[in-house]
């Protein structure tokens, strides 16, 4: 029986680039949505863009035109990136159209007939001189527990701490810079925190909804049986606002997650009316169809509690399932525009790099978690090349030539029973025997955990089907070196150049073809566009999940072989990376990398001697916070550090680096420090303890951080 499924990814934000952070996602749900239709199901994939908000109507207003111009563009780019990558929707749409419109007020119609929306009145900062409430991202001011400078109004990018934008010391707009005003404005409330909702989100996200990881996090934000800890949520933000006008609530808009994920519905329909689909097959409350949202982790608050508890009480079907995944690193660390690894969709395509290169080393690294995915660009170089082009597109190239050459383009006729065994055993027999590869060669299978019913081609469509495709992949990959073994062990290139073997030579050749069209099948939801190419030299239709356990007719007729894919090039991966490298503030020449990789050819200084792990812990370093730095009256090379350790009274230290660090730019900052030094009595002050700073022969002094998140006090071990 085929399922009917719909599937979404979370929609991009139409006020920036697609960049491969975002690609972890669309990749993700793409190669799902293709693996389902490879089965036969039928399977849908929507998307929009999300359009509306402050931010979309401030920078379509710096750029002197219309918000709706400003979506239109950035659609485009979006599109045009998704397609780059072969990431194949359905319908890609905008949360700004009639559809999603109609829903959101229906929505809420139906809400405020529930008793689930509630009018109060929220004092809030207003900038007097563009008439305008300011969203918290628009307010910035001092931080009210470090003080570091130009924080925004919601949390504290140097000490992490949340907080009202009215705590912030002497706030201003980030849009005019005038002081803004506290007024007060009525705001619309959607009642969360109704026993309804809790009662209902209680069970709905213990109920197999989510992956158990955000599941415990649910349960985190929801408090144990009995204890609400919902708070209710504002949906409204006062005109001017780029979004949908509230149903008679002249001048107040939806906020902008509120008509976001309706952006699912809205776009969905568009595609139901072009196509004669049945909209509420798929979205009425008892409906049982499928529907799954692919999402970051860091949206889960939004698509596992107020979505569902919209849906559910507007009489509309819940999400079957909600997919979480991590978020991006590349080389082991957040992406980073002065690094260049801040890597734009847009950048990586015309680099001239195969989208596909990327496709499949997501998928290798992407188990169906919540973990975040390392995009190493040196381990990408080597897997691509390795896997892909080394191990399973040269087996085509192998045995591609002879069939040309030498038998008319056309497969053998017929293949030996021992031959044809070794085709059976990798992809169609469940045998559950040893996996000796020389075994296998000789026509018996390798084992598959548990025997399971259908062979390997079952096994690797479970990996899929639980979004595990660095599972399937491996499996794919154990295969292909098995392949691999045989071409190795029946070395057609030798069999040649020998007179009378060339019966032996076509049937090698043709297992080889049939055993690289089944791979293709596997890796087809990961590669489209090679799978294509691959159709179009076998001579075959469309490739279907079932083809795997086909085998190719007698004496097929192929096509010349060409080129399916080549290497990458680490030169262009470099290239890429110096494209999307952001000059930060004018810097002096010492700091180009090219003088930086000079200075680090020369030989380091040289380690010292070993020491015991309990000799190190005798050194306490611990998270300190810069709450103030000045310059040292008389003092050459020092400034003088206030640092905050969580101690009720901060440390004073007195540090040597006054050459490198401008004392403005360290207030507020967080580094380490050695806690338990001896303090020393210096010409300014008692110094009592040390912060840790990395130098070597070249000029320059670099004081350390730690990660975002870190809290002072907290000791490094
Ligand atoms: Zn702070």
């Amino acid at each position: 029986m085929t399922r009917k499924i719909l599937v979404t990814s979370a929609l991009p934000y139409a006020n920036g680039s697609i960049h491969l952070g975002h690609l972890v996602e669309y990749i993700q749900t793409d190669i799902w949505v293709r693996f389902q239709k490879m089965l036969g199901n039928t399977c849908y994939y929507v998307c929009a863009d999300d359009t509306h908000g402050t931010p979309v109507m401030l920078r379509a207003e710096k750029e002197g035109i219309t918000p709706e111009q400003l979506i239109d563009r950035v659609w485009h780019e979006h599109k045009a990136d998704f397609e780059g990558f072969h990431v194949e929707f359905d319908h890609y749409g905008s949360t700004n159209s009639a559809e999603t419109k109609e829903f959101s007020q229906a929505i809420y119609r139906k809400l405020k007939a529930a008793g689930l929306i509630e009018v109060r009145s929220v004092e809030q900062f207003y900038d007097p001189i563009k008439n305008m409430f300011l969203p918290d991202r628009f307010i910035k001011g001092e931080c009210p527990k470090c003080h570091a400078k130009d924080q925004y109004g919601d949390n504290c990018e140097v000490c992490g701490t949340t907080y009202a934008p009215t705590e912030l010391i002497n706030p201003y707009s980030a849009v005019s810079g005038a002081q803004p005003e506290r007024r007060n404005s009525d705001h619309y409330f959607f009642k969360l925190s109704a026993d309804t909702c809790q009662q209902f989100l209680c069970e709905w996200t213990r109920s197999g909804t989510l992956q158990p990881e955000a599941a415990n996090k649910m349960q985190e934000w929801l408090g144990a049986a009995g204890e609400n800890k919902l708070t209710d949520w504002d949906i409204s933000r006062d005109a001017p606002y780029f979004g949908f006008e509230i149903p008679d609530a002249p001048g107040k808009y939806f906020y902008v997650w509120l008509d976001a994920p309706v952006g699912y519905m809205g776009s969905f329909k568009k595609l139901c009316d072009a196509k004669g689909i049945s909209f509420d097959d798929y979205w009425k409350q008892s409906s049982d169809t499928e529907l799954y949202h692919f999402i970051g982790k860091d949206i889960l608050y939004f698509h596992a509690l107020f979505w569902p508890a919209m849906l559910q009480h507007a009489g509309f079907r819940t999400p079957t399932k909600l997919f979480a995944h991590g978020f991006l690193t590349v080389n082991g660390e957040k992406m980073s525009k002065s690094r260049g690894t801040f890597i734009t969709a847009d950048s990586y395509i015309k680099q001239g790099l195969n989208p596909e290169y990327l496709r499949y080393y997501y998928a290798a690294k992407l188990n169906g978690t919540m973990e975040d995915l390392d995009l190493s660009l040196e381990d990408f170089v080597a897997k691509v090349n390795s896997d892909l082009v080394g191990k399973y597109i040269n087996l085509a190239s192998r045995a591609a030539g002879f069939i040309s050459k030498r038998f008319d383009g056309k497969l053998a006729v017929s293949l030996s029973s021992e031959r044809t065994r070794f085709l059976e055993n990798l992809f169609i027999k469940t045998v559950n025997i040893s996996g000796d590869v020389d075994n296998c060669i000789r026509g018996q299978s390798p084992e598959i955990p548990g025997g399971i019913e259908g062979g390997r081609t079952t096994y690797i469509a479970q990996f899929y089907e639980q979004r595990n495709y660095g599972g399937a992949l491996r499996e794919i990959m154990y295969l292909t070196d098995i392949v691999n073994k045989f071409v190795d062990s029946n070395k057609p290139w030798e069999l040649a150049k020998q007179d009378g073997r060339d019966v032996e030579l076509h049937e090698v050749c043709t297992v080889i073809l049939n055993a690289f069209k089944s791979l293709t099948v596997y890796l087809k939801p990961v590669l489209p566009k090679l799978a294509e190419d691959v159709e179009a030299f076998l001579n075959i239709a469309p490739l279907k999940w079932g083809d795997a356990q086909i085998f190719l007719p007698d004496a097929h007729a192929i096509n010349e072989y060409k080129h399916l894919m080549t290497r990458v090039d680490s030169k262009q991966i470099n290239a890429m990376v110096e494209a999307n490298k952001e000059t930060l503030a004018p810097v002096a020449d010492t700091h180009s990398p090219v003088r930086h990789a000079e200075a680090q050819q020369h030989a380091i200084a040289p380690i010292a001697e070993t020491i015991s792990i309990d000799e190190f812990s005798k050194v306490d370093l611990r998270v300190a916070r810069i709450v103030n730095a000045e310059q040292v009256e008389g003092a050459e090379k020092l400034l003088k550090l206030t640092l905050d350790i969580g101690e009720t009274q901060p440390r004073t230290v007195f540090a040597g680096i006054k050459s490198a660090y401008d004392p403005e730019k360290l207030k507020g900052r967080m580094t380490v420090m050695v806690a338990n030094l001896a303090p020393r009595k210096m010409k300014f002050g008692l110094s009592e303890g040390m912060v840790l700073a990395a130098s070597g022969d070249a000029p320059g002094l670099f004081i350390l951080s730690p990660d975002d998140g870190a809290q002072p006090g907290m000791r490094i071990k």
